[in-house]
């Protein structure tokens, strides 16, 4: 374990920020696989320009530019070197089902009725408290107003607002009665609603097409119900001419489909129809599995157990008391989702972390629980639980090739952790053990330098 007071830092002569950071004395968790090695990771702009074992003998005498950076050439090379003293440095954490306008309110109804204006201070709120929870990156998984993921996302990719990288998606589209549909018959009014509402295949391609032009990265369908709204989580209400329509809408701007998916029978249509994030997939049965499994490197699967174990057990203070037929039937959903997450598991689908956080009882910020969710209910081993929070996570946000992983050209999204995640996933839930956050090259959360300990690499 790495020790608090050990870590320097030696910041380039010039008194600005240096173009490169070193980080030395790393045990490196670098999401291939491997198990964490000793060594370090050189940072150039905002990426990782390269990654040495100790005792290899490779140094950053080639590509600096002639910055001399080598074992003691440093001085000139403006260079930060972080002395990591045996702390861990592995990717930033991604969440594949990610709401920053949920706003932690204590139900639905309290999200889709706060104001635009205070909702979208409040989203940006959201957005540091997740990257404040090493989460540098994230796909929205719908958003509480049309444009409040897109503006959140422009003004974090603009360096405005400290935020995780960001995939923006709209409101949920939904049918008449479905999960979002909540106007009561007598006030039929559009805006009451958390999702849209549409019937038939003609308003769901105007729907598409106008979230597109608003902005959004991705199209999220309603394909299924939700316990806590009245329609049942093994119901399927959208038509196959709605979601082919959409689907094909989506396509043609190049825009990826995510779908809210409990049922067997959404399951399906998410195959049937190429939706890439398939969220929950609770109930999906064997042909789903089988449907699933014949095109797995198609599909990410991610089940949000956060919000069935917390509004099972843990949303009593809200009015949603343990023991009430409601928290029957997310427990009876959240023994469904383990045993269909475990059989997919072994299947080699792949299953992610994103637990559908934003509730008061499933707080942002809190992300990371999801990952030992997925050690002790779904068997992972811990590194496969990482894996799904950061490799996998670049490849949901369709950046596979350039992020999730430390490997050379990849960008250079990482946490320095006190400590090793390996033997105790539980230590990325504690603010404290990041001592560093970077994202795009640049510090979030900069490592505390102790300058009684400063030290310069040999
Ligand atoms: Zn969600």
């Amino acid at each position: 374990m790495a020790d608090n007071g050990m870590y320097g830092a030696r910041w380039g002569g010039n008194g600005r920020e240096p173009d490169s950071v070193l980080f030395t004395n790393v045990r490196i968790l670098d999401a291939t696989g491997e198990y964490p090695y000793t060594g370090e990771v050189l940072v150039q702009g905002n990426r990782i320009k390269q990654v040495s074992r100790s005792g290899g003998g490779a140094r950053y005498g080639g590509g600096m530019g002639g910055s001399g950076m080598g074992g003691s050439g440093l001085s000139g090379g403006g260079a930060t070197v972080i002395d990591g003293a045996g702390a861990t440095l592995m990717p930033g954490m991604i969440d594949a089902h990610l709401h920053l306008s949920w706003n932690n309110a204590p139900g639905i109804d309290p999200i889709q009725m706060m104001e635009v204006e205070e909702h979208m201070l409040v989203t940006m709120e959201m957005a540091k408290l997740v990257l404040d929870a090493g989460f540098t990156a994230g796909r929205g998984a719908a958003a509480a107003k049309p444009r409040l993921d897109v503006v959140a996302k422009k003004f974090i990719n603009q360096g405005r607002y400290p935020g995780p990288r960001y995939l923006a998606a709209g409101p949920e589209i939904t049918t008449v009665g479905g999960l979002g549909d909540a106007a009561p018959s007598h006030i039929p009014h559009e805006g009451l609603n958390l999702g849209i509402v549409v019937s038939g295949p003609e308003e769901i391609r105007r729907v598409v097409r106008t979230l597109i032009k608003y902005g959004v990265d991705s199209i999220k369908l309603n394909l299924s119900g939700e316990e806590i709204t009245g329609m049942g989580a093994e119901e399927t209400p959208m038509s196959e001419e709605e979601v082919a329509m959409a689907a094909s809408e989506a396509r043609c701007r190049n825009k990826v489909l995510s779908a809210h998916a409990r049922s067997s029978g959404s399951v399906k249509q998410c195959v049937r129809h190429g939706i890439q994030n398939i969220y929950h997939a609770s109930f999906a049965d064997e042909e789903a599995l089988d449907m699933l499994e014949a095109v797995k490197h198609k599909h990410f699967v991610a089940p949000g157990l956060a919000w069935l174990i917390n509004t099972a057990r843990n949303a009593g203070d809200y009015g949603i008391k343990p023991g009430s037929p409601v928290t029957a039937l997310y427990e009876r959903e959240l023994e469904m989702a383990v045993e269909t997450m475990r059989k997919m598991h072994k299947r080699g689908i792949k299953v992610l972390i994103g637990g559908d956080y934003g509730f008061a009882w499933t707080p942002q910020g809190t992300n990371a629980k999801d990952i030992e969710y997925f050690v002790d209910l779904l068997g992972f081993s811990p590194m496969e639980a990482i894996i799904a929070a950061t490799r996998y996570g670049g490849e949901i946000m369709n950046m596979g090739n350039e992020l999730g992983m430390i490997k050379e050209g990849y960008l250079a999204d990482l946490l320095l952790v006190d400590g090793d995640p390996i033997a105790n996933v539980r230590i990325l839930q504690e603010k404290d053990r990041l001592l560093a956050i970077m994202k795009d090259g640049k510090f979030h959360k900069r490592p505390q330098v102790q300058s009684e300990r400063r030290r310069l690499i040999a």
